[in-house]
């Protein structure tokens, strides 16, 4: 696997009533980069029948150029921002295999053009999975062997019986591929896959993804709703062809001691108490009962009146301030074992300098 990893800052350990988690194997200080890891799997977010075309590069994901883009020769329906993006992506994710595949599926007589648009990303997960088995099937063996599984009476059954039957008629008896296994590829997903995020925009009300990855170290960091790490990336950084653009970089907030759980948030931090407990049920299956929910459960109006409760304080610090953003503030890595006193937002880049540092 193409990982960087820090693996010697971590060590996967079993946690009481959360299952596993990362723990820092020593004394490691705010800013600091503890993984950067590369996607085990990565695929479009835009759905297969979408009213306007994906801006972003089908490889690198990296916004298209405004001038040249290079065209999938076998299909018209993928972009690609650079001669190197098309050449990676047609042995890898957009192999000939796949490109046959997606080009039925969105053949305007397919059954998914009147499908929700969840399904339709649905049926960019399975191919690309599928696409995974059939070139590097170990991965797809590793992304299996994540934690999650479908249970019977769940939506994701159903959806992966109509979408198996939809894309077995271009697999080979011989790869072995079922609804029970895209069942499996559904659940792992819904557990473990991180969104890459279109660029900030001051506009923008809402954030839209660009596409989600799966990654398989990063996928062990537990929830915290005042983490210690967050997660930055720089899907639009480099040049193209440059594959690492899409890596995850994991970096801390504050100092952690050895010993001490490394925790990110799965959404932004700023988000209430009842928003909170509403997706770490739905989405994750637990409810949190750290010392933050633990305090806003009994706030009535959502209403912080209490500025000096630490994760009051903690929110007014690492909150980025910046119109539409409420990214999370991380100080910059530490330089010659010195920390910084720059504070880097994790989703509009915005720096501030951290006046009590
Ligand atoms: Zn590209
Ligand atoms: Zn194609
Ligand atoms: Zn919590
Ligand atoms: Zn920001």
């Amino acid at each position: 696997m193409a990982a960087q990893t820090s693996t010697s800052l971590l060590r996967l350990e079993h946690i009481p009533n959360k299952g596993r988690g990362l723990i820092a194997t020593q004394d490691l200080k705010a800013g600091q980069i503890i993984l950067t890891e590369s996607p085990l799997l990565l695929y479009s977010a835009t759905p297969l029948f979408s009213h306007t075309p994906s801006p972003y590069c089908h490889n690198c994901f990296r916004t298209l150029p405004p001038s040249q883009t290079f065209q999938c020769p076998s299909c018209s329906n993928y972009l690609f921002c650079s001669q190197k993006c098309l050449s990676i992506a047609l042995n890898s994710s957009h192999s000939s295999w796949t490109c046959q595949t997606l080009s039925h599926l969105q053949n305007p007589t397919s059954p998914l053009s009147e499908k929700p648009c969840e399904l339709q990303v649905q049926a960019r997960l399975i191919v690309a999975a599928y696409n995974l088995a059939i070139h590097t099937p170990s991965k797809l063996q590793t992304l299996l062997s994540l934690h999650g599984n479908p249970n019977d009476q769940d939506s994701i059954v159903d959806n992966a019986k109509f979408l198996h039957s939809l894309i077995s008629p271009f697999c080979s008896p011989h790869m072995n591929f079922s609804a029970e296994l895209a069942a499996k590829i559904i659940a792992k997903e819904r557990l473990n896959s991180f969104c890459l995020m279109e660029p900030y925009s001051q506009k923008g009300p809402q954030r839209s993804i660009k596409a989600y990855g799966i990654y398989q170290k990063a996928t062990f960091f537990n929830h915290g709703c005042i983490p210690n790490a967050c997660r930055f990336d720089y899907v639009e950084s480099g040049e193209p062809g440059d594959e690492h653009n899409t890596d995850i970089v994991i970096r801390l907030i504050k100092d952690v001691g050895v010993g001490s759980e490394i925790c990110i948030s799965y959404f932004r931090i700023n988000k209430d108490y009842s928003t909170r407990k509403k997706i770490l049920m739905e989405d994750y299956g637990f409810t949190c009962e750290c010392d933050r929910c633990k305090i806003e459960a009994s706030w009535n109006d959502g209403e912080n009146k209490y500025s000096d409760l630490p994760h009051v304080i903690f929110l007014s610090k690492f909150v980025c301030d910046k119109e539409n953003c409420a990214g999370t503030m991380a100080p910059l890595p530490p330089k010659d074992g010195e920390k910084s006193n720059v504070l880097e937002c994790n989703f509009c880049g915005n720096l501030k300098v951290d006046l009590a540092t």
